[in-house]
């Protein structure tokens, strides 16, 4: 594997590819057709989280144009700010949420009936919020649903209620495989027929299946693989439930080019198998509705993190470009989230686009009192002064929610949507 070279004095590692929106640029870095400094200038301070709601309506576009007719359901934990929310929310057909925290931010933005809450640890307030509110519940357990039935009972509202499926199907490639082994998502496979049976004659109102085998894939032909699979096992289990579903949640899992060698999903291919599996489906999935369930996919080529830097050190033949903002706010570019080897983010010198790398590679560093805190690994990048802008882009999804931002007391990220003011 070829991941370091020599440029100059310093050993230079490779770092991911700008989104498609930002490689091209040259000068002053653009955002939503205004510059890194102007949305700095009017958040009024670095750090600064600024999502392109316009890059995340083109993807969405893209999917629907690759996609047969099935529904669109956006994972809000990758990115739950809430004018982001209110941007995408008009767009997708459903938002999968995993607390009652998230249940709340997604009713001020979109109807109960097509928000569903997933989630192995649901406290009985939690049910009830969504039961009340008329969410449904993607049931994780036995026990779940039996607590589901007490509480509807209680309010006198049959539980709108999906069973989550842990699938006898792993997503190859995956980030993170949450499929094919114990696991505390979902009921195993072989007691989901039974299970439906149970919310059937409970008198709950029964939405279908809810399968999810993994994430962050890049390999059309895993996510093709998983879903035709996904698809027979939903059928399997509707016909041994005796029972068709309304919905079966296909999962999601696909994912976006972080580092370098990354490939970029091929969706069209993805959407062009699913077509086909979907024309060829057993008979009774017929009258069924599919959804799949994105969240970095849709909005993580979306943000941009913008800290400013404090100090240009040197020691021991390194060169260090201390920044403002580390990972506090974006934990994931610092390699502490979800990955096994650190590897750099696509980065740049916001006003210096285009630019060739000076000799000497840097370290990209935030201002933590300890070493994870480490931004870029001896990236290459054009001459960096105090007082520049350092972008760090694929920070739309989590990002500032996914990070601690208590570690150590630094204030909390800005974070400003396009085209929207700015929300603390
Ligand atoms: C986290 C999660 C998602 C979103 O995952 P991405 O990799 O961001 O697309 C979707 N569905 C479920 C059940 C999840 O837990």
């Amino acid at each position: 594997m070829v991941d370091r070279q020599r440029t100059g004095t310093g050993m230079m590692k490779p770092m991911g590819a700008l989104p498609p929106e930002y490689a091209h640029q040259s000068g002053a870095l653009t955002i939503g057709g205004q510059s890194a400094a102007a949305w700095v200038a009017q958040a009024g301070d670095t750090p600064l989280f600024v999502y392109d709601s316009a890059i995340v309506a083109a993807r969405i576009a893209r999917f629907r144009a690759a996609m047969p007719a099935i529904d669109l359901h956006y994972a809000i934990k990758a990115n739950p700010h809430p004018a982001l929310l209110a941007a995408v929310a008009p767009l997708v057909d459903g938002l999968d949420v995993a607390s009652a925290g998230e249940l709340g931010m997604a009713l001020a933005v979109k109807p109960a009936h097509a928000i569903s809450f997933a989630g192995p640890g649901k406290r009985d307030d939690e049910l009830a919020a969504a039961i009340r509110a008329g969410a449904t519940l993607n049931v994780e357990s036995e026990g779940e649903a039996a607590r589901g039935f007490a509480i509807g009972a209680r309010l006198g509202i049959a539980p709108r209620m999906a069973v989550r499926v842990n699938p006898d199907i792993e997503l190859r490639g995956s980030g993170m495989r949450m499929g094919g082994r114990a696991s505390p998502f979902g009921v195993d496979a072989e007691r989901a027929a039974a299970l439906v049976r149970e919310i059937v004659a409970a008198g709950a109102d029964w939405r279908g299946f809810h399968i999810y085998a993994g994430s962050q894939a890049l390999d059309a032909g895993a996510i093709i693989e998983t879903q035709a699979a996904t698809l027979d096992l939903a059928a399997r289990l509707a016909d041994a439930a005796g029972v068709a579903p309304p919905l079966v949640n296909l999962g999601g899992g696909f994912g976006v080019p972080y580092f370098a060698n990354d490939v970029v999903l091929d969706v069209e291919r993805v959407g062009a198998a699913l077509h086909a599996a979907l024309e060829t489906r057993a008979v009774v999935l017929r009258d069924t509705r599919f959804a799949i369930e994105l969240g970095r996919w849709l909005v993580a080529e979306a943000g941009v993190y913008l800290t400013r830097v404090i100090d240009v050190k040197h020691s021991q033949g390194e060169v260090f470009v201390v920044v403002d903002g580390g990972l506090n706010h974006q934990l994931a570019a610092s390699g502490n989230f979800g990955t096994v080897v650190r590897r750099n983010y696509p980065i740049a010198v916001a006003a210096r686009m285009g630019e060739a790398a000076a000799a000497e590679a840097v370290s990209v560093v935030g201002p933590l009192c300890t070493p994870l805190d480490r931004l870029g690994d001896r990236v290459a990048l054009p001459p960096v002064v105090p007082g520049d802008l350092i972008a760090i882009f694929m920070a739309g999804a989590y990002g500032a929610s996914a990070s601690p931002a208590a570690f150590l007391g630094h204030p909390p990220a800005l974070e400003i949507v396009t085209s929207v003011q700015p929300q603390p």
